[in-house]
């Protein structure tokens, strides 16, 4: 459907899909229809609470929620997880920097992220598991995985067999090392049986937290605790698994593999929702590169719902360049919504309302959906800015 046209008033729609009414049908996502019957599970690849909200954790957060509600909204019972990796590198080393213990920065960061989300008006998931309360499901799945030969122990660190991994997601394997390298593996070491096998468990270094287990005393390695969480939470599959792009590999492409390997049920993902990468002046927002523009900074001049319709108002794939015009521009779209929700409908309304929940129901099509709003005026207005919670 385009833009402009209405082009799905209850008789017409239900004409068009073999009498299945609008909200029986399917949400489709990056041009596949997944069929939903009954739950829904989302997991969505949460925080590493070491430092404050940035403008691309929002969008990956914000578009989550997008998905959960319109989920729900066409009948699904949507279990939503947000994990929290509170047992990781990146916590670990900025707790060491910071001359502080990793346990207390994890729950003062955790605490700051939460207020940002609530300012962002995003639901609280349903499931929200900590790493620290899954080790002894990482324990499970590293024994599962040496059993069924997709894994293999040396000096205390169990690891993962990657050889397979980049073809399983379309990636040269060059391009793959390269990738692997920026989260700071290290191709080269000889306990590794292929430069892309990745530790499930590992020893943990003094000063670090450790669990004892039948490889000695050790931690969990990043990708097996998004395994063993949704596990946990989900069982063998879920149903849409969502993230920043920059998850794709290697996190959510060996979080799969070792899932599937595990259990022998796949896919592990029967959709994936990548969220664009936010960029600035060419480069990804990120705290190494150090050009991270802050959400609690944002909020002290900019209204939540204006900074929530920023994020929301393009495709969720597309990457996307920061300038702070985007919040005046966000705040007069704002203003022009409310007079179009204030307005009589230019039309019939209620097919008006249907017409919008088809565009969110095709690929979460929220520029399409505001677009129709704008025009049709009045409950399909309302609806929109309800829904998305932009009111
Ligand atoms: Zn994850």
């Amino acid at each position: 459907m385009d833009g402009t046209t209405m082009g799905s008033g209850t008789l017409e729609s239900a004409q068009r899909s073999g009498g299945v009414p609008q909200h029986d049908l399917p949400l489709v996502l990056a041009g596949s229809a997944l069929p939903v019957v009954g739950a829904a599970r989302v997991y969505v690849c949460g925080i590493t609470p070491y430092d404050v909200t940035h403008l691309g954790h929002a969008a990956t957060f914000v578009w989550a929620d997008v998905l959960t509600t319109v989920l729900g909204s066409l009948g699904a019972d949507v279990h939503t997880c947000r994990n929290v990796t509170d047992v990781d590198d990146v916590l670990l080393d900025a707790a060491r920097a910071r001359g502080r213990h990793y346990d207390e920065l994890a729950v003062v960061q955790e605490a700051v992220f939460e207020r940002s989300m609530q300012a962002l008006r995003v639901a609280t998931p349903r499931h929200r598991p900590r790493s620290r309360h899954h080790v002894r499901g990482v324990q499970q799945l590293a024994a599962a995985l040496v059993a069924a030969g997709a894994a293999h122990e040396a000096d205390g660190t169990v690891w993962f067999h990657g050889a397979d991994v980049p073809a399983s997601v379309g990636l040269p394997e060059a391009e793959a090392l390269a990738l692997a390298a920026t989260y700071g593996d290290e191709p080269g070491d000889p306990a590794k049986a292929h430069p892309l096998d990745v530790a499930v468990w590992r020893p943990s270094a003094d000063g670090e937290p450790a669990w004892p287990s039948p490889w000695g005393w050790g931690r969990p390695g990043w990708h097996a605790e998004c395994a063993a969480m949704a596990l946990a939470v989900h069982g063998a599959s879920l149903d849409v698994l969502v993230g920043g792009a920059d998850l794709a590999f290697p996190h959510h492409a060996f979080q799969s593999a070792m899932v599937r390997a595990a259990t022998g049920v796949a896919p592990f993902a029967r959709s994936v929702v990548h969220v664009g990468t936010v960029m600035v002046d060419g480069e990804k927002m990120a705290k190494s590169t150090g050009n991270l523009v802050l959400v609690d900074d944002l909020l002290e001049s900019c209204s939540p719902p204006a900074l929530r319709l920023m994020l929301l108002d393009r495709p969720w794939a597309a990457s996307w360049s920061w300038h702070p015009g985007l919040l005046d521009a966000a705040e007069a779209r704002l203003e022009s919504l409310y007079a179009a929700a204030a307005r009589r409908p230019s039309g019939d309304g209620e097919a008006a309302v249907e017409a919008v929940t088809a565009r969110l129901r095709d690929d979460l099509d929220v520029p399409g959906a505001l677009a129709l709003a704008e025009e049709q005026g009045g409950e399909a207005a309302r609806h929109v800015l309800g829904t998305l919670r932009l009111s």
